[in-house]
């Protein structure tokens, strides 16, 4: 019980920030002494810390503000996109400790370079913010076996059957959760951005490829073969362009980058950069 109710309290703190023994005692439907006790626990294991919040113009003693420690728990998280990769080391509460992304153009096609230059980047963040992740997140354009991180296509990475999941696994020794970008952008978009407090909530991401990530009734909807999100290759112009999947007039097909690139008279492959330069002078 003391164990839940903890998960519970630090769950509430990481994601929903600061806030007052009161509140938590309210969110929790705990008594203030339980209270108490969890937060005493979890301050003196460096977990949290208590703070007098900036006097406000309210009368009266202002209520200690429960924070949570960002060093206490760090976590990986890395975005691999078609142009670029990213990757963070967080920590609890959601605050980003650091930071680095590279360019990706040309060497996509290539996951043992992308996979070393992941693990390296990562060791030296690390080490620079001396800190040591606890488990990592991993945001893929493609189709993720779940259970072990196994990319078995990324269309647009030009990646098939990679095991990314324990290939980062072994060198990192943390536990690593690999999934499809669209996914975890409607996972972020609920917990913490525009579709906060939504049940139901429909993501579209549209870059290079076109995906969809699903959240109803509050959990992330995921098919049985992880091909939930593929909108992308929803048929919308039955007669349009052949698309790699095999399909004709797919959406990303007919609205993704190399749409716009051939939409602006552009080589497919025209960097990011050049097509926003050209969009505007394209005119309505
Ligand atoms: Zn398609």
């Amino acid at each position: 019980m003391r164990r839940h109710n903890r998960t519970t309290l630090l769950r509430l703190l990481h994601v929903g920030g600061p806030s007052t023994r009161a509140t938590l005692a309210t969110q929790l439907g705990l008594n203030r002494s339980t209270i108490k006790t969890l937060v005493d626990g979890l301050a003196e294991a460096g977990v949290v810390e208590e703070k007098v919040p900036r006097p406000g113009r309210g009368a009266g003693r202002p209520s200690l503000l429960v924070l949570p420690q960002p060093h206490a728990a760090v976590v990986l998280a890395v975005d691999l996109q078609v142009e670029h990769v990213a990757i963070a080391l967080v920590g609890l509460g959601g605050q980003i400790l650091g930071r680095n992304s590279w360019n990706l153009r040309g060497r996509m096609g290539q996951p043992d370079e992308v996979i070393t230059h992941i693990i390296e980047s990562t060791t030296i963040l690390a080490g620079d913010l001396d800190v040591t992740p606890v488990a990592a997140g991993v945001s893929v354009p493609g189709v993720i076996r779940r259970a072990d991180g196994y990319v078995h296509e990324a269309p647009n990475l030009r990646w098939t059957d990679v095991a990314l999941g324990e290939r980062l696994g072994s060198v990192l020794q943390i536990p690593i959760l690999v999934g499809n970008d669209a996914e975890f952008g409607a996972v972020a978009e609920h917990l913490r951005g525009a579709a906060r407090g939504a049940s139901d909530v429909v993501y579209i991401s549209a870059d290079v490829g076109v995906g969809g990530g699903v959240i109803a009734e509050g959990s992330a909807l995921r098919g049985g073969s992880g091909y939930v999100g593929e909108i992308g290759h929803m048929v919308i112009r039955p007669d349009g362009r052949p698309c790699y999947c095999g399909s004709s007039g797919c959406w990303e097909t007919e609205v993704g980058e190399a749409a716009l690139c051939r939409a602006l008279g552009l080589p497919e492959d025209t960097p990011r950069g050049a097509i926003l330069f050209e969009l505007p002078r394209a005119g309505p």
